[in-house]
């Protein structure tokens, strides 16, 4: 896809970069070897690295991390390109880099509720008067990522029902 859009775009083309580059958001470098240099890894590891994702990728394989084994990964590939939308082997530069930071967005692992989203204790009874909702409750999801919205979405309506729930609204 790269290829098709010529070189020195990064998908979903064409969207403009150099900003990215100014600001040492996006690390660029005409070889892996000067990439490597600028994001301070070892040049002759990153191209190994680089060549051994490629033997796979020509096959539409990623032993490593498994990009495009689920069919969630392959909804957000590039449908145009076989066998998997989701890996291509790397080879012409110039190549880029971004720095990974940690960061939150959701949880998985928060308070068991029930169904009026009240929190559980061990023994599984609702404790009066304590409901969870959103990030603090346990995804109903059972730690999975289906897709967008499922964060807010049950944090919007567990809030809902639990208010419902506090104000005797369904009694
Ligand atoms: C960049 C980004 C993009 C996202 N995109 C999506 C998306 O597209 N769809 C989606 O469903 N979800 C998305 N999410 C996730 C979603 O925003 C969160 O899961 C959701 O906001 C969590 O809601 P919450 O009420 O549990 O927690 P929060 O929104 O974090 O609310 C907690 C509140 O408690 C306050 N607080 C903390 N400590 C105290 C204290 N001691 N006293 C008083 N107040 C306190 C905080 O200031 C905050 O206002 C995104 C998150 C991020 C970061």
């Amino acid at each position: 896809m790269l290829r098709k859009y010529g070189l020195g775009y990064v998908k979903p083309a064409p969207v403009p970069f150099r900003q990215h580059v100014r600001s040492g958001y996006l690390y660029e470098g005409r070889t892996l070897e000067e990439l490597a240099e600028r994001i301070g890894a070892d040049p002759a590891g990153l191209r190994r690295t680089v060549e051994n994702f490629n033997k796979h990728a020509e096959h539409g394989e990623d032993p490593e991390f498994g990009k495009g084994s689920t069919s969630y990964n392959r909804s957000l590939g590039d449908p145009d390109h076989k066998p998997n939308p989701c890996v291509a082997p790397i080879r012409k530069g110039p190549f880029y880099a971004v720095k990974l930071v940690v960061g939150d967005l959701g949880t998985f692992a928060g308070l068991r509720c029930n169904e009026n989203a009240q929190v559980l204790a061990k023994d599984g009874r609702p404790i009066p008067g304590l409901y969870s909702v959103g990030n603090d409750a346990a995804s109903i999801m059972g730690g999975n990522y289906p897709g967008g919205g499922i964060t807010l979405g049950p944090a919007v309506t567990f809030g809902y029902i639990a208010a419902r729930h506090i104000s005797g609204a369904n009694d």
